[in-house]
């Protein structure tokens, strides 16, 4: 395998001006990183107390008290830390860069002489620090403070942070590399594995990649080793819902190598997944490429949803079996359609293949942004396909769906990773290597990079939904020839592509439209497709889709709304062949992403009068309907929501092969 050197650009060398994607870049900046810097202070009024920085203060002897909060709780100011550093490194938010000075200040205060930083160790029992791999996530928090340690040096070049977690990493290396006390533990909610691949592309130590790989080597080895801890920990458990904890739940029931099917909890898989492929791509390890190759197969042929979501039972937030994709009660939680994102991203990075950012785009466009309100200020954990409020009840199956989106969550993984996901999300548009210039994501946009000492400029703007085109523009002087590869997506039917006017035919390369660029005057390269919103089935496997259809355009989905269309959306019927009209959107809603109109029916049983069931006489009254797309759902008036609908077919009483008997 040959090793690639596939990477992203400087996240300050990226515009966003992309009419949707922008309004959620820029609300990162301006409302999510204010608004979670009071969360983190527990100064915003009806949310839920956070306890986060009360917890660092405490830890640092500054404060009294106990540790209160999620066992993780560290990581959210480890994610907003993040998140700052990528709207610093675009030049925004500059006004926090004080509020984070202050707290690495704390969380140096907070870290004991060895190294170790946990405030729900340090403060509630120190006595027990690595002892409960299953539940105590001291690993996974590390993971979340070394990925903020990077993303901070990046961003302002400021070593402070990143000399705290390379501390607590040294002080992990010592005890769980070969040799040390801990080489036979495995983690129990991954994390630590992709952030110290990261630390070691960062820092030039390759240890810390070593260990990475010792970790997803060592959990095949253990696969009962998470299991057994967990009986350890007697009546002090954390977590009273892993009474029925098994190996697949931690995906410790293989070596990685050996995994074929997505597994256990979706978030942990996604995370182990992303650092698989960087472990694959660092050492060139064929077994691990394979392997990651198996399981994104699995992954997103049998068990996703069209919306990029993952994740389809609600107990365990974890996968089922292949098909199994129930539209209402199940997870998709927002984090593992990001972990979900990072794991296309490395795939990519590993194999020069284009069609992995389909999948990025479809979770990007589709389950995280539904996740955050257009507003900013809430947020979807859970993303199910269909909604009825009435039975979404607190005490029942249906307790973990909410048909509002939350200012915030006792465990608030989603709001945080939502927010770097979108205030990064240059890095899944644009990738470079030693020649080219890749076009991943059509989110118009600037990028200004060098590619062999050469400065390239480059414009792109997509208005392919709006007018089935894409336009770059590549300007600024070079003197090597540039290599620019644009992912043509199964969406782009029979492109057309007109280089300065003049119609090409470009050799297309994994997925990767070729085009060299190579004189110096400006240079104009501009994509016609064909795409048109579609009627789209499942897999004949896929139960809960069976006669159904779900409406798409490109690669957004879009479902209908109570408020544009009445409630009982179960009762709409629509034929396959019905017209699709895209209309201006004047809802109100973020961006430019038309609305889409077409002819239904709505059907009425015909039964009599208070019966709950009884003789059919079925009456279809036809009616307009209107759909939005799925990811700017529930940003008007609360109600029901369906992807999936029901499909008016003219099914024949007798078959062909008995009519000719
Ligand atoms: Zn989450």
């Amino acid at each position: 395998m040959k090793q690639k050197n596939i990477h992203s650009p400087a996240l300050s060398r990226i515009t966003i001006t992309d009419s949707l994607f922008n309004h959620y870049v820029s609300i990162v900046a301006k409302k999510l990183i204010p608004y979670q810097w009071n969360v983190l202070n527990d100064c915003e009024p009806e949310t839920e107390k956070s306890y986060c920085i009360a917890n660092f203060r405490i830890a640092a002897g500054e404060l009294q008290g106990r540790h209160k909060g999620m066992v993780f709780s560290d990581t959210d100011l480890y994610k907003w830390l993040e998140t700052l550093a990528y709207c610093i490194e675009r030049g925004e938010a500059l006004a926090y860069v004080p509020h984070a000075d202050e707290m690495i200040d704390l969380l140096s205060r907070a870290q004991e002489p060895d190294g170790y930083l946990n405030t729900y160790y340090s403060i509630n029992c120190p006595d027990r620090k690595w002892t409960n791999f299953t539940e105590g996530h001291e690993l996974y928090s590390a993971g979340h403070l070394i990925e903020a340690a990077v993303a901070y040096y990046k961003a302002t070049g400021k070593a402070k942070l990143l000399e705290i977690a390379a501390r607590f990493a040294d002080l992990i290396c010592e005890r769980f590399a070969p040799g040390g006390t801990l080489e036979n533990a495995c983690p129990g909610h991954q994390e630590i594995e992709l952030a110290l691949i990261r630390l070691s592309a960062c820092t030039g130590e390759k240890r810390y990649a070593d260990l990475a790989r010792h970790f997803l080597e060592v959990r095949g080895n253990a696969s009962e080793f998470l299991k057994k801890n967990l009986d350890e920990q007697g009546r002090d458990r954390i977590f009273p819902e892993f009474y029925d904890y098994d190996a697949l739940y931690a995906q410790s029931h293989l070596p990685p190598t050996e995994q074929n099917t997505a597994e256990g909890h979706a978030v942990r898989a996604m995370y182990m997944y992303s650092a698989m492929a960087d472990v694959a791509r660092v050492y060139g390890d064929e077994d691990m490429a394979e392997s990651c190759i198996r399981l994104w197969r699995n992954l997103t042929e049998k068990r996703m949803y069209i919306t990029g979501g993952i994740g389809s039972s609600g107990h365990l937030e974890r996968f089922t079996v292949d098909y199994d994709l129930p539209n209402d009660r199940m997870y998709c939680e927002s984090c593992a359609s990001v972990g979900l994102m990072m794991f296309g991203q490395r795939m990519a990075a590993l194999t020069g293949e284009a069609k992995y950012y389909d999948v990025v785009e479809r979770a990007l466009c589709n389950t995280v942004l539904a996740g955050i309100a257009a507003e900013g200020d809430k947020y979807f954990y859970v993303n199910p396909l269909e909604v009825w409020p009435a039975n979404c009840l607190s005490g029942t199956s249906m307790a973990h769906v909410k048909p509002l989106r939350q200012p915030w969550f006792a465990c608030a993984c989603c709001p945080a990773n939502i927010a770097r996901t979108l205030a990064s999300v240059g890095q899944y548009i644009y990738a470079q290597d030693e020649k080219s210039v890749y076009i991943n994501q059509f989110i118009s946009s600037e990028l200004i990079t060098e590619i062999r000492g050469t400065t390239i400029a480059l414009k792109l703007r997509s208005e392919l939904l709006q007018a089935g085109k894409v336009n770059i523009i590549i300007s600024e002087g070079r003197n090597q020839p540039v290599t620019l590869r644009v992912r043509i997506p199964p969406y782009m039917e029979d492109p057309v592509f007109l280089f300065n006017g003049n119609p090409i035919t470009p050799l297309i390369e994994s997925g990767y439209a070729v085009v060299a660029v190579s004189r110096e005057e400006e240079q104009n390269l501009e994509i016609h497709a064909n795409v048109k919103p579609y009627w789209a089935a499942a897999d004949k496997n896929i139960r809960a889709d069976a006669g159904k259809l779900a409406l798409m355009f490109g690669p957004y989905v879009y479902c209908l709304e109570e408020v544009d269309n009445r409630e009982n959306l179960a009762n709409v019927y629509v034929s396959p062949q019905a017209e699709i009209v895209p209309v201006a959107n004047s809802t109100g809603l973020p961006g430019t992403l038309p609305l889409l109109c077409f002819c239904g029916q709505r059907l009425d049983p015909g039964l009599d009068s208070g019966e709950p069931y009884g003789k059919p006489h079925f009456q279809f009254t036809p009616e307009s309907f209107t759909a939005i797309p799925y990811g700017l759902w529930c940003n008007r008036a609360p109600g029901e929501m369906m992807v999936w609908l029901k499909a008016i077919l003219t099914i024949p009483l007798v078959t062909e092969s008995e009519r000719t008997r």
